[in-house]
Parts: structure tokens; C-alpha cells; sequence
């Protein structure tokens, strides 16, 4: 198997399109909130096709061992985390996972400027980006906070890689890794600024790395990858296009806020919300193996992306049917606010208990984390 190598070190992917909204399909302005205006061209209900997103979930690059490993840690998990370690209440428990974030981009040798579309990232940007995770985070039990490093050097919070060329830039394209030649990339990446994984202390696996680089094909938006006990952590991280950083607010499809809260979560192991679709058992060894997470469909466009429909032409949610047999109204609209799904950050706002407490064993048992009793100022 071609990614034996990698160790279980597998990639997952936010917002793969089969074309580019960019071009092609970009989405009409909005009418948010005006219910009433009737949008330029509304498509049936649920439409046929979708203007942005496509699917490349995680299980695609696992062998059958590598699941069936990964979902004997999980189930056993079960319980344990609540009374194994930690403090004497478990709800009151916190680990900080200190982040490290670089950033990619093209400045001119003579004026060496610094900006926005050139894939520079302020301090203040950066630093931006890591409240909205830890906004996200803030109500995850037992507690899961990000911190960018404040260490120099080798150990800052902020790395930069300049490129001098501009056309090397523009070619700094980086897929989730489906063949060696992609893989390679992804390494390169790391090791730039990790060093060679023969170097590292192990513990690098409780250091998050956050790459930005110019763009992804396809219109992935970022890709990061799931543990495992027996990794390397080679590639370990979350990588993110600048490109998509780029879009506005008002760019509905594209602006997403979220989307490192999402990638941390694969990080801490939570896999989407559709995994396996609806016929995955919903169990501590099947689909998401989040057992309170409703079984969910990607098959259909709609359902994975209804907050686009929904915002964008006003649609009601009310209207909704749950794509899975015997699924409820009630889980379509939990799995749209879900940060592990692929809707939009409009309309996601929570994890469940049960990813909470996944994330959490995820962190103790995989990435080796030692909380401290109590919040952390
Ligand atoms: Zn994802």
C-alpha cells in the first residue's frame, strides 16, 4: 500500500470542488437576511449540483488495517478518559496545544513588501485566526485551548518563508497527498522548518503547525491530517490555501472562519459528521465513530452544504428533509451546525459531547497531552 510508509498519517480534506466557483460558478450576491428578495436564479429544491464543494473524505487513504487500528484506540477509549486522567472532575480539565504557524508567501528581493495577496500574514492576522479557533473551542469540555508559541527562533509562534520569485510562488500549489510526488510536497514542507522527523522530540506530536501556502487544486480550502500512536508525524499539521483566506465575508462560499476549527479537529482525530454515509452504524467503530452525531449523506450536494442554500436563497430550514432513513429533521439541522461538517460557518456552531470527549481522549492517548485541574488564565 502506497501510504504504508506514512504510518497512519492520513490526510483529510475540507472543500474539494469539481470546478471553480471562481470562474465559473461564482455564487450571485447576497440577499442576507431580506427574506423575500427573490435571488437571480434559484434552483430547485434540493438543486442538482452543487456551485463549490466536493468530497474527499478521510477514509479514502486508509488501508483496512490502519481503520480497523484506529477504531479499536477509539472504542477504547470508551469511558476510560472520564476516570483515567486528569484531575478528579473531568469537565474541569485543560490542555493548551501550542501552535505554530507559517506562512508562506512572495515578496520582491528590492521593495520586500509584505501583503495580503501575496500570501503575507500579519502577527495580528495570525493571531486573529487563532482566537477564532479558541472562540470556537471555548465551549469544549474539558477545556481545549490554542496558543501560539512564544518561543524565538526555531520554536516561534510565526515562522516566515519568503519566496523571491514570484513565479515560484504562483506554483506553490499543494494537494492532499494521493500519490508520492504530492507526498513529497507535503514533506518538504514540513521538514523546511521541522527539520527531518529523525530529529524531532517526540514532543512534536502535541505541537500544532499551521501552513499556509498559496493555493490547493481543485478548490480545497485545507487539508490536515489524523494521528495515530505509532506516527511520525512527518507531515503532522494542518495545511490551509492563502487563497482562500482571501474571500471576504460576503463570499459565502468561500469565507470560512471555521475552517482551522474544523482542521483541528481532524488533528485531535473527529473525522466529518458523513463519513461512511447513512447505511455506517452509528457507533464507536462505525461512520464518524461518534455515536451522537447523526448518520449523514454526502452523496447529495443539498444536504452537505443546505446553509449555502439556505443563506443564500433563503430557503427554510423548516423545509429540510434528513437525506438518511429514519433521520429526523432534527439531526439534519444539528449536523449543519457541526463544525465537522461541510457546512458553512454561517450556520456551524458547536461540537457534540461526544466529539468533545473524543477530541479530548484523542489528546491525552495519541498526542500524549498532560492536562492541568482548572481553567488556565
Ligand atoms: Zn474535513
Amino acid at each position: 500500500m502506497r501510504f504504508s510508509f506514512i504510518l497512519g498519517l492520513l490526510p483529510v480534506v475540507l472543500g474539494a470542488a469539481a470546478t471553480s466557483p471562481d470562474t465559473t460558478e461564482a455564487p450571485p450576491s447576497l440577499n442576507f437576511g431580506q427574506t423575500g428578495v427573490a435571488p437571480p436564479t434559484k434552483p430547485t429544491f434540493p438543486p442538482t449540483t452543487h456551485p463549490y464543494h466536493g468530497d474527499s473524505p478521510s477514509s479514502n487513504l486508509w488501508t483496512p488495517a490502519q481503520k480497523a487500528s484506529f477504531q479499536q484506540a477509539v472504542a477504547s477509549w470508551d469511558g476510560k478518559e472520564v476516570t483515567t486522567k486528569g484531575c478528579a472532575v473531568y469537565a474541569d480539565q485543560t490542555i493548551t496545544i501550542p501552535v505554530f504557524v507559517v506562512v508562506h508567501y512572495y515578496s520582491n528581493p528590492i521593495s520586500n513588501d509584505k501583503t495580503r495577496a501575496h500570501g503575507y500574514l500579519s502577527p495580528a492576522q495570525v493571531q486573529a485566526m487563532i482566537d477564532q479557533m479558541n472562540k470556537d473551542w471555548s465551549a469544549s469540555k474539558p477545556r481545549v485551548r490554542f496558543a501560539l508559541s512564544t518561543g524565538t527562533g526555531a520554536n516561534a509562534g510565526i515562522r516566515y518563508v519568503v519566496f523571491r520569485k514570484i513565479a515560484d510562488w504562483n506554483n506553490f500549489i499543494v494537494a492532499p497527498p494521493s500519490n508520492q510526488a504530492e507526498l513529497d510536497v507535503v514533506t518538504t514542507i514540513a521538514e523546511n522548518v521541522r527539520g527531518p522527523v529523525s530529529s524531532r522530540p517526540s514532543s512534536q506530536m502535541r505541537q500544532l503547525f499551521i501552513y499556509t501556502v498559496k493555493a490547493m487544486p481543485d478548490s480545497t480550502i485545507a487539508f490536515a491530517f489524523l494521528p495515530s500512536s505509532s506516527s511520525p508525524f512527518s507531515v503532522d499539521g494542518i495545511y490551509i490555501s492563502q487563497e482562500y483566506l482571501l474571500k471576504p465575508a460576503s463570499d459565502l462560499a468561500y469565507h470560512y472562519p471555521h475552517t482551522l476549527t474544523h482542521e483541528a479537529g481532524h488533528w485531535l482525530t473527529l473525522e466529518h459528521t458523513f463519513e461512511g454515509g447513512c447505511d455506517a452504524p452509528n457507533t464507536l467503530t462505525g461512520g464518524d465513530m461518534v455515536t451522537d452525531t447523526p448518520r449523514w449523506d454526502l452523496s447529495s450536494n443539498f444536504y452537505s452544504n443546505a446553509c449555502y442554500y439556505y443563506k443564500q436563497y433563503g430557503y427554510d430550514f423548516n423545509k429540510i428533509v434528513n437525506p438518511c432513513p429514519g433521520g429526523t429533521k432534527a439531526q439534519a439541522i444539528a449536523n449543519i451546525a457541526n463544525y465537522m461538517s461541510y457546512s458553512l460557518a454561517e450556520c456551524t456552531t458547536k461540537f457534540t459531547t461526544g466529539q468533545q470527549k473524543r477530541a479530548w481522549a484523542a489528546a491525552i492517548n495519541f498526542r500524549k497531552f498532560v492536562p492541568v485541574c482548572g481553567a488556565v488564565a
